[in-house]
């Protein structure tokens, strides 16, 4: 399932007739018309950006294109999640049409996780399915969002509520992309990386207590293996349960707690998906802590370490009011997540042992909510 030579690694994400390779490795944006040109029907596409990272990197990426004599047209997006709606989906969709990307065309993801999500969303939907290649750029989308074919947007009924299953063909993950990715974004994606650890590879949350200030400081042997091994641990999940009818489900720890912090917070730059994960994941060892289900104490060390990359780890953390707790319950009875109204919550016995509980009380959420909140 994975190679590795120093500096650079491959892992395959194994889905039959959709399988597909992630490269992580420094410098491979300069080699990216070497990975993309093989899937190329005709020597052209159409590379999707947001305005920062084009203004970083874009240059860079249709150099690497050039050399290998393909043509590319950029559709520059404007950054954040407000990005992920309709009326940019729509824009977006036109405007690959303009740049005259057909059926057997492929196209470029090259961004954050916004920008991975809508283009792999619209490459989902036109012309009834185009192909694409995910290049991302943010910590969390070489971790997390660019593997595992989720696509889609946010409808004002809720975040993701529109999308589809659209694997890409490849995924370029350069570590060198992240030395541009202001510090608040790459903590926000280190929270995706603990995550693997914590719900399922205890060895790996340990190496982490001892190498966060090295990934975060930009020492290449060590983003390389945080993200290979996140990767890897992606990989091996979705290849059990694509669509999410089981396991999958256990990459949202910290996600129903973090979900409802983050529509509370009306998915602004009072609270990046990073941190409401963060402090939902310590919200879930928490919650775990005093439903009996796991030993004492392991909140306080998950809270230590998140806190020693600079996150937030608690709901009072975030600027602003929010909303009591009964609002917060509502908010995540409306999550996607929620199946007949039921909630389920990825709950932990323990450090990399984490599990799927359907069958919790409202009640004992709530006044687990109250209880939390009122704290510090
Ligand atoms: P993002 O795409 O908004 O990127 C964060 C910010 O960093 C943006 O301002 C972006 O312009 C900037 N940026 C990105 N790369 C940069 C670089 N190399 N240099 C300089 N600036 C750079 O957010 P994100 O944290 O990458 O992704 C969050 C999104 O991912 C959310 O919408 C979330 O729902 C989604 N997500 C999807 C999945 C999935 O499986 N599809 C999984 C997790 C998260």
């Amino acid at each position: 399932m994975t190679g590795t030579t120093p500096g650079r690694a491959l892992i395959t994400v194994p889905l039959g007739a959709r399988s597909y390779d992630i490269h992580i490795g420094e410098g491979l944006l300069a080699k990216a018309g070497d990975i993309v040109a093989p899937f190329l029907k005709r020597p052209l596409t159409a590379i999707v950006t947001d305005e920062n990272v084009a203004q970083a990197h874009l240059a860079s990426l249709e150099r690497a294109l050039a050399a290998k004599g393909i043509r590319s047209t950029a559709i520059i997006m404007p950054p954040g999640e407000a990005t992920k709606s309709y009326q940019h989906l729509g824009d977006l969709c036109d405007r690959l049409l303009v740049a005259g990307i057909e059926r057997r065309d492929r196209i470029i993801a090259f961004g954050g996780g916004v920008i991975g999500d809508l283009a792999g969303f619209a490459a989902a939907i036109l012309r009834r399915g185009v192909d694409f290649i995910q290049i991302p750029a943010s910590l969390l989308a070489q971790v997390d969002s660019s593997v595992g074919g989720k696509t889609g947007i946010n409808s004002p009924h809720g975040k993701n509520l529109i999308g589809a299953f659209h694997q890409p063909l490849a995924v370029i993950a350069d570590i060198s992309l992240l030395n541009t990715l202001p510090r608040r974004e790459l903590a926000a994606g280190y929270a995706e990386v603990a995550k693997y650890g914590l719900l399922g590879d205890k060895p790996f949350f340990e190496w982490l207590e001892g190498s966060a200030e090295q990934i975060m400081r930009g020492n290449p042997e060590a983003r390389i293996r945080a993200i290979r091994t996140s990767c890897e641990a992606k990989a091996r999940i979705v290849a059990e349960d694509e669509t999410e009818t089981g396991v999958r489900a256990l990459l949202n720890l910290g996600h129903t707690f973090g979900h409802a912090l983050e529509a509370a917070t009306g998915y602004s730059q009072r609270l990046l998906h990073g941190e409401a994960v963060a402090i939902g994941m310590v919200q879930a060892f928490r919650f775990s802590e005093r439903q009996q289900l796991c030993a004492p104490g392991l909140a306080e060390r998950v809270a230590k370490h998140l806190k020693g990359v600079g996150l937030p780890v608690h709901a009072s953390q975030i600027p602003g009011q929010l909303p009591p707790p009964a609002t917060l319950l509502e908010i995540m009875r409306q999550d996607k997540k929620a199946q007949g109204g039921k909630l389920t919550f990825i709950l932990v016995r323990g450090i990399g042992d984490a599990f799927i509980a359907r069958d919790v009380a409202d009640h004992d959420v709530l006044n687990f909510l109250t209880e939390d909140l009122r704290q510090r």
